[in-house]
Formats: C-alpha cells, sequence, structure tokens
C-alpha cells in the first residue's frame, strides 16, 4: 500500500498526473472516498497526465465520459447507479476491453461488476484536526497488473509522504 497526503485541490491532481506516467491500456483504477473527498479532482490530474486537452468534469449525472489520450480514458461515477445490471448496459465490459484506461468513482460499491486487477485509491479527510484542504490518499494494487509497477510508483510519489 502507498500512502500519500496531500494538502489543496492542486496538489491531488499534480499527485494524479505523476500517476498517469504508470497507466497502461487496459488499466481499470477504482475511486473510493465520500462525496467531495477529490476523486473527480484527482481523475482531473490523471487526464492532464494523459494528454487529454478536454475539461474533465463530473460524470454523475451522465454516469460516464470518455476522451481522448495518450490511452484513451474512461471516466465513471456510478453513485447513482440502482443496480450492476446498468453497470453492464453501460458497456462497462467494453470500455475495459477497449484497450483505455477506466476510471470508476464509487468503484468499490460495484467491485462484483468489476475485473479483480485493478489499483484502489481509496480518499478521505479532512480528519478533526486537519485543514479543510487535507486529504489521504492510499494506493492499493488488487490483482496481478499492479504490483509489479507499485515499487516505482511509491518512489514517484514520495514527496506526498505523510510526515508520520
Ligand atoms: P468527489 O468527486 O470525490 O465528490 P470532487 O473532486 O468533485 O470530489 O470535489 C472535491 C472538492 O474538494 C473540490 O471542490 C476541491 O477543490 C476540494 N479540495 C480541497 N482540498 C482538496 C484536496 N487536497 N484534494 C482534492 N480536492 C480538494
Ligand atoms: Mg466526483
Amino acid at each position: 500500500m502507498i500512502t500519500a497526503r496531500t494538502t489543496s485541490a492542486a496538489a491531488t491532481r499534480e499527485l494524479a498526473t505523476e500517476l498517469a506516467a504508470f497507466l497502461q491500456a487496459g488499466d481499470l483504477l477504482v475511486l473510493a472516498g465520500d462525496l467531495g473527498t477529490g476523486k473527480t479532482t484527482f481523475t482531473q490530474g490523471l487526464a492532464r497526465g494523459l494528454g487529454v486537452t478536454e475539461t474533465v468534469t463530473s460524470p454523475a449525472f451522465v454516469l460516464a465520459r470518455c476522451y481522448e489520450g495518450r490511452i484513451p480514458l474512461a471516466h465513471l461515477d456510478v453513485y447513482r447507479l440502482d443496480t450492476l445490471q446498468e453497470l453492464t448496459d453501460l458497456g462497462i465490459a467494453e470500455m475495459l476491453d477497449a484497450g483505455g484506461v477506466t476510471v470508476v468513482e464509487w468503484g468499490d460499491v460495484v467491485l462484483p461488476a468489476l475485473p479483480s486487477d485493478f489499483l484502489e485509491i481509496k480518499l478521505a479527510g479532512p480528519g478533526p484536526d486537519d485543514d479543510e484542504d487535507h486529504r489521504n490518499i492510499d494506493l492499493r494494487a488488487v490483482g496481478p497488473s499492479w504490483p509489479p509497477r507499485v515499487g516505482a510508483l511509491r518512489t514517484a510519489l514520495s514527496r506526498w509522504e505523510p510526515p508520520c
């Protein structure tokens, strides 16, 4: 597990931009964390790192948006889905097979409908003693495709390591 802490929305975007350098076609990122913790903000930084020039906005109401970049990006938010079937109907399998990067906000809620090979990014905070712009970001590899990249990723993200 990699643990990071950011102190501004810009820093969360920057961290995600750094992570984007490690992305490969077919990757799945599961974003977890309450409303307002920064899942969309994180995806904006990720998109920037993928060379997406379009503005990335929350897909909460449209459920899914696709962007052209170095690797195409599919950005989903499943908060408003009522059933796992809706995710299937939305074409999640096709998105994952399309050779892009798929980012799912609230993905932790629909894990049974997702392949068990992904990077989970859990955003939380601020805690009671933190500034309101503080966020804790935990990254965890699940399945075979991320563990070979975790060492280098940890080094790349080390400037956001929490002080203790
Ligand atoms: P979510 O998609 O998880 O609901 P958003 O990214 O839409 O969250 O909103 C996060 C809000 O919190 C934005 O208004 C953003 O500017 C603000 N914010 C403040 N500090 C941070 C931080 N460290 N990381 C991410 N967002 C932050
Ligand atoms: Mg969001």
